[in-house]
């Protein structure tokens, strides 16, 4: 069960702050707090999901389709394009995921860290 009260559902509310980035009707990127890379930014869906298959397999296309396209306009923004970059979604226990709101870290500059 979705748990309303985790940290991103209140950055959503803006209950919390939050560095934002880039906000459309569906998605929200905004930087990491605790960046483990030289650029470290978040991508989350604006509606309840927990898990990337919550998400890919209840939301609307339009919503995939505004997250993926959100992910993009946020590389091309920070020039991630041209040196690349790395994604990543952990998901669950075994995989490393923390906040139980589904969300894609985005990160650059690796070979700077
Ligand atoms: P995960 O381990 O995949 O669930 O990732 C959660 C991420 O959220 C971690 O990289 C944290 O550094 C990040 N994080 C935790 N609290 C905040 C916050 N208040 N604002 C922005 N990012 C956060």
């Amino acid at each position: 069960m979705y748990n309303p009260n985790n940290i991103f559902a209140r950055i959503l509310r803006n209950e919390i702050p939050a560095n934002k980035i880039l906000e459309t009707e569906y998605t929200l990127a905004f930087h990491d707090a605790f960046p483990k890379t030289p650029i470290h930014i978040l991508v989350i869906p604006k509606k309840s999901y927990i898990t990337f298959h919550d998400f890919i397999s209840t939301a609307e296309p339009e919503e995939i389709l505004d997250f993926y396209r959100t992910v993009d306009a946020v590389v091309r923004s920070h020039n991630l394009d041209v040196a690349g970059y790395k994604l990543q979604v952990n998901t669950g226990e075994d995989g490393g995921q923390e906040v139980p709101h589904f969300h894609l870290h985005m990160m650059g500059g690796l070979c700077k860290s």
